[in-house]
């Protein structure tokens, strides 16, 4: 599908805003149902074990921990193939994320519900690795799109970062919320500065948001958007008998992958556009 430049400007910002709005509906029922467990909005069974668990699988953190740690070692196959090291990063995602079902998987109560478990300084160590995915993508891509210094962007992500790490440690604390926080502050921290600073309406933004824009990237994000919604929403509902929480895992993976083609698209048309200069 064809689109002018203004037009995937204004989708691009569209999908920034719907993001934060999403996710600040999500921390709005997900702080009343914790101040009113009687008026909740949240599945009752996402609130009780931090995840949406499915009858599909024995087990489903189990499940989803063998198929993320598959993804992880696909996408160090692919680095190796490929020599593109940013794929460690997503490697180590995988793994981290196949580490914490696993975690979770092996520390349940005998009744299935998660244990009341204190959070170390390890798993903060670890929680902040993952953490800073958001606040360092959104520094980035601000300073890109001259919205502030290099020296800024690395002072504004590091500040993002102790205040996500605090909050969880502050508030947050049960170890079975950890990925439900994960995915609300890494969604939050890409999408509201950019719904802010970033608009549609000078050239400089336009151009920007026009040249990252792809529309299989919009729908892919949008999915796990939808996903991450749905999961505490509606686990009771519907989520739990079309796989629970695996839903997530698979669309997540399944994000990555399509952001990584475009990336690996982008760098094979740039340095085949220098070997042309070159050659001229
Ligand atoms: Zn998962």
């Amino acid at each position: 599908m064809i689109a002018s430049k203004p037009t995937k400007a204004v989708i691009s910002w569209c999908a920034d805003v719907l993001a934060s709005c999403a996710v600040l509906v999500l921390v709005i029922s997900w702080i009343n149902d914790i101040q009113s467990p009687n008026n909740r909005v949240l599945s009752e069974s996402f609130l009780r074990n931090g995840f949406c668990l499915s009858p599909l699988f024995d087990d489903t953190h189990l499940s989803c921990s063998k198929f993320d740690a598959l993804c992880g070692i696909l996408c160090l196959i692919t680095m190796i193939v490929t020599k593109k090291s940013s794929l460690g990063g997503v490697a180590a995602y995988f793994f981290s994320h196949s580490y914490g079902h696993w975690n979770a998987a092996v520390t349940l109560a005998e009744d299935g519900s998660p244990q009341e478990e204190r959070t170390g300084a390890t798993d903060l160590f670890v929680l902040a690795a993952i953490l800073s995915i958001g606040p360092l993508n959104a520094a980035s891509d601000l300073v890109k799109a001259d919205k502030m210094s290099k020296s800024l962007g690395n002072i504004c992500a590091f500040l993002g970062l102790a205040v996500g790490v605090s909050v969880y440690a502050l508030f947050i604390k049960r170890p079975c919320y950890a990925l439900l926080y994960i995915n609300i502050f890494i969604i939050l921290a890409n999408s509201l500065p950019r719904s802010i600073l970033v608009g549609y309406t000078s050239r400089q933004d336009m151009e920007i948001r026009a040249s990252k824009f792809r529309w299989a990237k919009l729908v892919s994000g949008l999915v796990v958007l939808a996903v991450v919604f749905s999961e505490p929403f509606y686990c009771d509902s519907f989520v739990k008998f079309i796989g629970g929480h695996a839903v997530f895992d698979v669309v997540l993976a399944l994000d990555l992958f399509v952001h990584f083609m475009f990336t690996f698209n982008d760098e094979l048309l740039e340095t085949q556009k220098e070997i042309e200069t070159k050659m001229e």
